[in-house]
């Protein structure tokens, strides 16, 4: 899968991170969403979906 992040759109509210930590940083400085692996494998697709449904302010598309 392919990751996009809206960094400008996030709020800070860090559930990203939480859910799949090996795809999603926030930054020290802002708090909003750093992209740590834009392309997961499989095995980290199903967090990086949770994590895109439960992001607030809409900033994570997944795509094939
Ligand atoms: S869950 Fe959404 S709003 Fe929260 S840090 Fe991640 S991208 Fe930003």
């Amino acid at each position: 899968v392919k990751i996009d992040v809206a960094s400008d759109k996030c709020i800070g509210a860090g559930l990203c991170a939480m859910v799949a930590p090996e795809v999603f940083d926030q930054s020290t400085e802002k708090g909003t969403v750093v992209l740590l692996t834009p392309t997961p494998d499989e095995a980290q697709a199903a967090d990086v979906r949770e994590a895109a449904h439960l992001c607030p302010s809409r900033s994570i598309t997944v795509r094939r």
